[in-house]
């Protein structure tokens, strides 16, 4: 059964890529927690959250393709050094966030610098990755009409305002 949408979900994880790193993690004494039916986390990832019971774990493993999607060559861009601002210190690995021209986010990384020529990687940082969600579902509560306005949980896992 596909979870219930407007929930707060509340899980541990751990994270890892095809080699064994631990990429993040959450367990239950910090869990992490999200507002279902929202697309806050990887679609396939959530379908499998709905098949589980509170309190069971699960290994959930997916591939790029169920996950950030695979590394686009395409998403590379060269830029001038000019085109950014002149007190920014720039380094290879750095990441910002650009503005798209209809007013979205665009978060990239300083993939290469050679003088003047600045290569930009659009990819998200796990596109190509192989990943694996050793995941335990926590709890599950009916989030409140603030959360919902806020699109955010509040306490455990949440926003504290
Ligand atoms: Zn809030």
């Amino acid at each position: 059964m596909p979870l219930k949408s407007n929930q707060v979900v509340s899980i541990g994880y751990t994270l890892t890529d095809e080699s064994g790193n631990v990429i993040d993690s959450a367990s239950a004494a910090s869990p992490f927690s999200f507002i279902s039916g929202k697309n806050q986390i990887l679609p396939l990832l959530e379908e499998k959250l709905g098949e589980m019971l509170i309190g069971s774990k699960k290994i959930v493993v997916l591939s790029p393709e169920e996950g950030y999607g695979i590394y686009d060559e395409m998403a590379l861009q060269v830029v001038n050094r000019s085109e950014f601002p002149n007190d920014v210190a720039i380094e290879e690995g750095m990441s910002f966030i650009a503005d798209s021209p209809d007013g979205k986010e665009m978060p990239f990384l300083i993939k290469k610098i050679e003088g003047e020529n600045i290569t930009l990687d659009f990819n998200h940082p796990l596109a190509g990755r192989t990943l694996t969600f050793d995941v335990e579902l926590l709890s599950l509560r009916d989030a409140s009409a603030e959360e919902l306005s806020h699109g955010h949980v509040h306490g455990a896992g949440g926003h504290h305002h």
